[in-house]
């Protein structure tokens, strides 16, 4: 099962270099190769599956997830990736990142409910 995944992506990922090595012609801007190359990856990611999403709003930067990989280091922003947390939480560990939502969650209820206090009071 997992050999056939890596398989089709692996098929894929050879479509899409294929795709950005006709797509280097002279008709064609430096701006619509990137951005045909940026459609290619964007699509292997969707159609892979096992992939994780850099954390940081509007990057780009993905990689292949499988056992053992906790941490990406996203190639196209510099941030370092928590797989398990699905975060972007240096220099705090997993378990400081963890107390730090609780506390972050308790602060939003706390701020839920004095909004609701003051609806209540208008
Ligand atoms: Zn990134
Ligand atoms: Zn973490």
């Amino acid at each position: 099962m997992r050999a056939t995944a890596a398989t089709a992506v692996a098929a894929a990922v050879a479509a899409a270099v294929a795709a950005a090595a006709t797509a280097k012609t002279p008709l064609l801007s430096k701006e619509e190769y990137e951005r045909r190359l940026e459609r290619s990856l964007q699509y292997i990611e969707g159609a892979a599956g096992n992939t994780f999403h850099c954390c940081k709003e509007d990057c780009h930067g993905w990689c292949f997830y499988g056992p053992g990989l906790n941490r990406f280091p996203c190639p196209c922003c510099n941030s370092v990736n928590c797989v398990n947390c699905r975060a972007i939480h240096d220099p705090m560990n997993c378990k400081e990142y963890q107390a730090y939502l609780v506390r972050e969650a308790e602060k939003n209820e706390e701020l839920k409910q004095s909004l609701n206090q003051l609806q209540v009071s208008s």
